[in-house]
């Protein structure tokens, strides 16, 4: 549900992501039930990384939820680009994997771009494989990235008009910026990218209709970088630890986010304003519980389609 909050609309990322789930879990039922297919995503993460940890357990238990199978293949922060090209290609080569994520960031030692590339396109759920890449700029049936499908997702299901719009994008990243700019475009949306070497950012994005902001930096997005009425959509995934920032960006709201700071060390906050932005925009979409819950959900879909294009032929 979508709810009234202060001027902007909050845009529901989480009830948004519930309903792919369910059409996802449906999907794959059938694909049970008709053909004796049961979608299986294999996910790799290297090292321990906390957060990357949690990532992936998230979508093992959202597999399982859904009625997908998955395994994950934990690995040592010392595995080498050899060891883990060798997984890969073992993943590569069984007929009931259809996903292969390889959770980033790798550690260092890796050649993670080697590793990217080794993973079989058809079974790259995550769509960061270079022929992916180019079928999706090309516009021919590929597996998209996760996180810019999830954004368009949201945008098409909130009833937003994204033909004609301009669409401004903040960040050119392989993994949100560039790919959503592209997907963008394909929908016919005037597309201006923007990025650390931008001049005068508030002058641009504030032609923006649609104003994305991908770019890791806190409340880097004002109030004056927003077109008045503009749908904002926050990508950030930052951990805010300072209670006196909380205060300022959250405004009346702050108490919550102060108490999660004192309780486990910090709150998640994305890279827009959300006080100036709520005064300014037509819509937001709130973090957590906006870009967030689609990325997942994305994943999961790209496995059942994976799935349905490997082993039926059907696009
Ligand atoms: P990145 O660091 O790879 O790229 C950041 C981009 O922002 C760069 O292109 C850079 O040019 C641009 N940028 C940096 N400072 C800028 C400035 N001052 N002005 C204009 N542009 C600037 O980041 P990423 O991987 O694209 O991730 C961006 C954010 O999205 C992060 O907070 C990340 O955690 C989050 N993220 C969220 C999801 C999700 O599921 N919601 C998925 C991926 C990433």
């Amino acid at each position: 549900m979508e709810q009234r909050h202060e001027r902007a609309l909050l845009l529901d990322g989480t009830r948004i992501a519930e309903e792919i789930k369910r059409e996802v879990s449906a999907e794959a039922a059938r694909l049970k039930a008709e053909h004796g297919i049961e979608p299986c995503l294999a996910a790799v993460r290297v090292g321990d990384d906390p957060a990357s940890a949690v990532y992936v357990r998230n979508k093992v238990n959202t597999s399982a939820a859904l009625g997908l199978r998955s395994e994950h293949h934990a690995l040592a922060a010392s595995t080498s680009t050899a060891e883990l090209l060798a997984l890969v290609a073992q993943l590569n080569q069984r007929e009931d994997v259809d996903g292969i994520l390889v959770q980033l960031p790798l550690p260092s030692q890796i050649d993670a771009a080697r590793v990217l590339e080794a993973i079989d396109p058809a079974k790259d759920v995550d769509g960061f494989h270079p022929l992916n890449v180019g079928r999706m700029m090309l516009g021919q049936p590929a597996l998209v990235p996760c996180t810019p499908a999830g954004i368009i997702e949201l945008l098409v299901r909130s009833g937003i008009e994204i033909g004609g719009a301009h669409a401004c994008v903040v960040g050119r990243s392989n993994i949100v910026g560039r790919p959503l700019a592209q997907l963008l475009l394909q929908r016919d949306a005037t597309v201006t990218v923007c990025h650390s070497r931008t001049r005068d950012l508030a002058t641009v994005t504030r032609q923006a209709d649609i104003l994305i902001a991908a770019t890791g930096r806190i409340a880097l997005v004002r109030g004056e970088h927003i077109k008045p009425g503009a749908t904002v959509i926050d990508v950030g995934i930052n951990r805010l630890t300072d209670e006196a920032l909380a205060r300022e960006l959250f405004g009346p709201h702050a108490e919550e986010r102060i108490a999660a700071i004192r309780r486990r060390g910090y709150t998640l906050v994305g890279d827009v304003h959300p006080a100036e932005a709520e005064l300014v925009a037509g819509r937001l979409t709130p973090v957590p519980g906006g870009v967030g819950p689609l990325t997942v959900a994305m994943l999961m879909r790209n496995t059942v389609t994976a799935a349905r294009r490997r082993r039926l032929g059907v696009v």
